[in-house]
Order: structure tokens, then C-alpha cells, then sequence
């Protein structure tokens, strides 16, 4: 009697008792989607508040929602930090030099 595959649900004859599903491909799709489910989790965008879905296998863990989001914090977050923005600014001294052709290693010491 034929079963119908747990992933895309067309019957197909079982070989073996433990056989789920019609094809490899579907075997690989279902397992696929257990693997990311289970390395998920919900978190909460400290900038908006909204809880988003995040890989927990990532390296570097999603903190925002959104990318507009992880801008909007970043620019508050320079705003509030004058060492970053001098920072920035010698950043941007440092092209200007280089543009202009000269050394920037007069300018700037990155520690
Ligand atoms: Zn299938
Ligand atoms: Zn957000």
C-alpha cells in the first residue's frame, strides 16, 4: 500500500518500514528545516522593540530586526560616543590625505 511522503505528500512505495518519505531529495528537504528550526531563536530588537527570528549558528549574532535598524542604533550610538566620532573623523582625514596623495601616517595612530 502506498504512503504519502511526509514532505511533499505523493505516495510512493514503501521499502522499508522506516522509509518517510518519497525521495532523498524530500528526505534532505525535511531534515533541512529540522536543523534550522532547532537553531533559531527569538530575539528582541533593542532598537524597535519588534522580535525578529535569529540564526544561533551565525558567528556573529543578528541583533536588530533589521538592517535599518542596526544603522539607526549605530549612528545614535556614535552620536553619543565623542571618541568615536573623533574617530570618524580622523577616518575621514586620512582619506582626504590619501586622496590628495600625501602620507596619512602623520595623521592618524590606531590603537
Ligand atoms: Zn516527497
Ligand atoms: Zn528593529
Amino acid at each position: 500500500m502506498p504512503t504519502p511522503c511526509e514532505c511533499c505528500g505523493a505516495p510512493f512505495k514503501v521499502t522499508h518500514p522506516l522509509k518517510r518519505f518519497c525521495s532523498e531529495r524530500c528526505r534532505r528537504i525535511v531534515a533541512n528545516r529540522r536543523y534550522r528550526a532547532h537553531r533559531t531563536e527569538v530575539a528582541t530588537c533593542p532598537h524597535c522593540g519588534t522580535p525578529f527570528e535569529r540564526t544561533v549558528t551565525s558567528k556573529r549574532l543578528k541583533v536588530y530586526c533589521s538592517l535599518d535598524c542596526q544603522y539607526e542604533q549605530r549612528s545614535a550610538d556614535y552620536r553619543k560616543r565623542p571618541d568615536l566620532k573623533a574617530n570618524l573623523l580622523r577616518g575621514q582625514q586620512v582619506r582626504d590625505r590619501k586622496a590628495k596623495g600625501q602620507s596619512a601616517k602623520s595623521v592618524v595612530i590606531f590603537s
